[in-house]
């Protein structure tokens, strides 16, 4: 299962990691009935915004390409552990958090975070250019951002809801 491919560019690992999960010893897979939710949010969102990157601005020699998940699914335990809302859509598959790196900056422990203004207008691409369900700019302080994104299984429930800044806990 590890390296199922959810779409030509995300596998369900990237969706299953969570340095939290590790630390506490929580079995963070996914379970077989959220793994049509984690494909759609690839099709609809995750694809399309990683082509857009890589048209306009190409990677950089030995860098990721442009779209990485730093908290895709969580089980029940783990939502708790992390502070996520309770009737959170990262525990059915149907909500991801991305950052989008670009060279240089880099948060304590040494991720690399994307500047504010890049967000910004990643941002916007994918209000302009996917159908969601919600979008949303969230920083736990005031340097590094990042952005939650979801998206309902049946498509027609989508409330294209958008909040552009939130303040978390944790991430
Ligand atoms: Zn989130």
């Amino acid at each position: 299962m590890k390296d199922l491919l959810l779409s030509p560019h995300f596998k369900l690992a990237e969706f299953e990691r969570s340095a939290t999960a590790t630390k506490l010893g929580i079995d963070n897979h996914v379970p077989s009935q959220y793994i049509p939710a984690l494909q759609q949010l690839c099709k609809e969102i995750l694809e399309p915004l990683r082509a857009f990157i890589n048209s306009s601005t190409p990677p950089h020699k030995g860098e990721e390409e442009g779209v990485i998940i730093i908290s895709g699914y969580r089980c029940p335990l783990l939502n708790v552990k992390v502070g996520g809302a309770k009737d959170s859509q990262h525990m059915t598959g149907e909500a991801c958090d991305i950052h989008i790196p670009v060279h240089g900056l880099t948060n304590g422990q040494g991720q690399r975070f994307t500047n504010t203004d890049i967000l910004n207008r990643r941002f916007a691409w994918i209000m302009d250019h996917c159908d969601f369900d919600q979008l949303i700019k969230e920083t736990s302080d005031r340097r590094i951002y990042w952005i939650h994104v979801s998206c309902k299984r049946d498509r027609t429930k989508n409330r294209h809801q958008v909040i552009r800044f939130l303040k978390k806990r944790g991430s």
